[in-house]
């Protein structure tokens, strides 16, 4: 066909079906909004997945896409470039860690994680300490190595044997996890707050039970901070309000704003594993997007930039509350800063999906972290009046799915 006029049907006609998008094509954002190709505006509580938070459209990160656009892109990891050493340099500032690899993406951050904790282990150990210990629900990406170590297993059925030496046991079951780790461990790795598996929390006893655990039999802890990181739990890096510090972290999503980057994150010791040519990519580190990163890194270690996820946390929640008193929804509501979840209770179960699309038909973007959570991880610096409003249309969308409960509550 030579019509290039595109509709969301044109979706079900051209793209590999893996994804099922909304039946809105949203066209433009500004900040917590968002503009449909129909002119409808939303408000925007899912941050393009726990991506934008810094909203849509920041003036000061288009200056920096507007100024370093047109100086220079790419270059190739055969030359460095002045932004991705200044990002490094601001992410070594802020963190544990003295060394950076940079990626495009989660999932890539992951798979050098994993890579350089084999490797670490391989060249300190010998053959035999391959075992990388993970936890159920647990998510850390869509490659094959990091679906097989995630702990979804319908993401890994159906593609073949998965690498061998990967173990899965229940998230923040420190007894478990205390009775697998050994001799054979070379790595841990954990989300401080699981994202997709529902948005559940690792207790902090758990979370220092792993590092003890780690350290008497030499495995490495590896933080999957993809989620949880650049501000999402209201400090820079959850692990910094844990008590507990990884040998190796990875970052991604609200990293670039929306621009693909990634990063692993380690200590001088442990870099020195990956010599030259070990691991590799093309387009990490390039300079455009280390230069965005750079600018947001900048923008959200601000304390009070911290300060207000930590405040809007409390908002958000409270406007949750409400909802959960007019319509009685949640069996739970959990989370940190602003990566919130909650849990519908027996009335709703699996419907997760229904409310999502109900906000949609009311102008509101959210997210489901599977078929029982709703999520909310907006922009960190989503201005009050947006987040009033889009609470008091998610009251309406609620009501159409939930309308019936509120009427029988009432007699
Ligand atoms: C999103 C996510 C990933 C995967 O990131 P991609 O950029 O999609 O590859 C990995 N780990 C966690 C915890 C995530 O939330």
């Amino acid at each position: 066909m030579n019509d290039l006029t595109v509709t969301r049907q044109t979706f079900d006609e051209v793209m590999v079906p893996v994804f099922a998008p909304a039946p809105f094509v949203p066209d433009r954002g500004l900040g917590s909004r968002v503009w449909d190709t129909q002119g409808r505006d939303y408000i925007d509580f899912a941050g393009g997945i726990a991506v934008t938070a810094l909203g849509h459209a920041h003036p000061e990160l288009l200056k920096v896409l507007q100024e370093q656009g047109s100086k220079l892109w790419h270059i190739g990891n055969g030359y460095t470039n002045e932004p991705v050493l200044r990002l490094a340099r601001r992410l070594e500032n802020l963190t544990f860690a003295d060394r950076a690899f940079f990626a495009n993406s989660g999932a890539e951050a992951n798979e050098a994680a994993l890579k350089l904790a084999r490797r670490v282990a391989f060249d300190r150990h010998g053959a035999d300490k391959y075992e990388i210990i993970s936890f159920t629900q647990s998510f850390h990406g869509r490659t094959f190595f990091t679906v097989s170590v995630g702990g979804q297993p319908k993401y890994s059925e159906g593609f073949g044997p998965v690498p061998a030496g990967i173990i899965h046991l229940p998230y923040n079951d420190l007894e478990a996890a205390k009775q697998a780790i050994g001799a054979k461990t070379c790595a841990v790795i954990v989300e401080p707050i699981q994202g997709e598996g529902g948005v559940i929390p690792a207790d902090p006893a758990f979370l220092k039970g792993l590092r003890e655990a780690c350290d008497a039999h030499g495995a490495l802890l590896i933080f999957d901070e993809v989620q949880t990181g650049v501000g999402r739990s209201g400090y820079f890096y959850a692990y910094q309000d844990t008590g507990v510090t990884p040998d190796i972290l990875t970052t991604a999503k609200a990293l670039g704003n929306g621009f693909p980057i990634g990063a692993m994150l380690t200590t001088n010791e442990l870099a020195a594993y990956f010599k030259v040519g070990v691991h590799g990519t093309t387009y990490g580190g390039n300079p455009l997007g280390a230069a965005i990163a750079d600018k947001v890194v900048e923008l959200i270690s601000d304390p009070k930039v911290l300060e207000g996820v930590r405040s809007r946390s409390v908002t958000l929640k409270g406007h949750l509350a409400k909802l959960d008193d007019r319509f009685g929804l949640f069996r739970q509501v959990r989370g940190k800063g602003l990566l919130i979840g909650a849990e519908l209770n027996d009335a709703y179960k699996g419907r997760a999906k229904d409310f999502v699309a109900a906000a949609g038909q009311h102008g509101v973007i959210m997210l489901m972290a599977g078929p029982d959570v709703l999520r909310f991880v907006p922009s960190l610096i989503m201005p009050e009046d947006d987040m009033n409003e889009g609470f008091a249309r998610l009251a309406k969308a609620f009501e159409s799915v939930a309308g019936a409960k509120t009427e029988a509550a009432s007699h």
